[in-house]
């Protein structure tokens, strides 16, 4: 517990990073043999890959040996055998509290699980900069989801004040951040946009009216101008979370910024997402974790199908040494890979942002003679030079997407409603 210190867990935030593979890689190997000895899906896995959990010596034998887990496979296992199927690893009178997400997919939690789970979950809160004195607005979902319990939790935990304000009732959030002189808002960024609007149409200025100091933001992709225009509309810091519900709090951003420190007690791996292969460390590609404590439903080696710009490795001024988790892109297929990168719709979101004139775009991408082509195809709103804004904006999206992207412009009205944001016609 951090109490006036700068470090929820001061050893393991600060601990050089050999150092913490070490621990993590002991951990993880305690939770193989657990998973291995409880949980029949894991026995069948593990014998089905050959190995055993004490063959796992080093971090090397775990990339290579031990088998993924993913979304759609949770939701097959479970429905084999509903609720839980063969991922039960203890006796169901020890269960505590289940979630729903859908999938359909339940996270069972014993007494125990759960204590771990919020732990590291107030461990995020108060490295994005919580303190006791402050009160939240968490504005999250509270029914049938993890989010809403485990945060407000977590919020109580790490010593903070907690509204449980959930989702929806813009006025009133405004009406009660004001009356108790709310300093963290907590929620996505777009709803957290809107409550700056709502309280703009009741008469009054986010940043003058309101107390907030911190905006707390997770779980959907932004851009740098959205983020930067939620701090200026409530004049507070914007600090960003990662997590999911299968591996709890994975990242959380710190005062200084530049990504998300990755949590000590989750062993990430960024993997190239058509191979599962791991990719240099740093670069990127799809979030991988293993958790070390959940006894109800082992989560190992799971595939978040969630891309990341890849990992900050410069050391903090905060002093932690934990590598930072750079922004979320969007989902495994959903982000093309053309000549080895990934392109996300953000990336050349956060360009069109400075380019009002231009409208809603299409990203395709062919292998006309073997080599992959992209082409982008803009609408602009009225009619402009297009010349002069071609070049500009050709070499803003090649210093973004780091590929030189063919450009179409073509009239407002041009895209159809229905055409999907990216249209990969390579045959795969
Ligand atoms: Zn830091």
């Amino acid at each position: 517990m951090a109490g006036k210190n700068k470090y929820w867990s001061k050893e393991l935030e600060t601990m050089p990073h050999e150092r913490l593979k070490e621990h993590q890689l002991d951990r993880a190997k305690k939770q193989l043999k657990y998973a291995y000895k409880n949980s029949p899906y894991y026995k069948k896995s593990f014998n089905e890959a050959g190995v055993k959990p004490e063959d796992i010596k080093s971090f090397e034998d775990y990339q290579k040996g031990i088998p993924f887990i993913s979304k759609p496979k949770i939701m097959e296992i479970q429905a084999q055998n509903p609720p839980l199927g063969d991922l039960l690893a203890v006796d169901p009178v020890e269960l505590s509290q289940m979630f729903y997400a859908p999938g359909p997919i339940i996270y069972p939690f014993t007494q125990e699980d759960w204590v771990c789970v919020v732990e590291g979950a107030a461990r995020a809160l108060f490295t994005m900069g919580a303190r006791k004195d402050d009160i939240v607005d968490c504005t999250v979902n509270y029914n049938w989801v993890i989010a809403g319990k485990l945060l407000d939790e977590a919020m109580k935990r790490a010593g903070t004040a907690v509204i449980p304000g959930g989702v929806g009732m813009t006025r009133t959030h405004i009406e009660v951040m004001k009356l108790t002189n709310c300093t963290i808002l907590f929620g996505f960024p777009t709803f957290c946009q809107q409550l700056a609007e709502t309280a703009r149409e009741m008469g009054l200025d986010p940043d003058k009216d309101l107390s907030v100091r911190l905006v707390q933001v997770f779980g959907e992709v932004r851009t740098e101008a959205g983020k930067k225009a939620l701090g200026e509309a409530f004049g507070a810091k914007v600090r960003e979370l990662y997590g999911t519900a299968d591996l709890g709090i994975v990242a959380a951003e710190c005062p200084e910024g530049g990504g998300m420190h990755l949590d000590p007690d989750v062993l990430v791996e960024i993997l190239d997402p058509q191979t599962g292969q791991p990719v240099t460390w740093g670069e990127s590609g799809e979030i991988c974790g293993c958790d070390f404590s959940r006894k109800a439903m082992p989560i190992i080696r799971y595939r978040t199908g969630d891309i990341t710009e890849g990992l900050n490795l410069e050391p903090c001024s905060c002093g932690r040494t934990t590598p930072r988790l750079k922004r979320i892109l969007g989902r495994v297929g959903d982000i093309p890979r053309i000549k080895g990168m990934f392109i996300s719709p953000r990336q050349i979101d956060n360009v069109l942002d400075n380019y009002p004139e231009l409208g809603k775009y299409q990203i395709i991408v062919e292998r006309p003679k073997l080599r992959d082509e992209l082409t982008i195809k803009i609408e602009y709103k009225e009619p402009l030079n297009l010349e002069g804004i071609k070049e500009r904006l050709v070499n803003d999206l090649k210093v973004a997407i780091r590929v030189t992207p063919q450009l179409e412009l073509v009239k407002k009205g041009t895209i159809p409603e229905d055409a999907p944001l990216v249209d990969d016609r390579r045959k795969v």
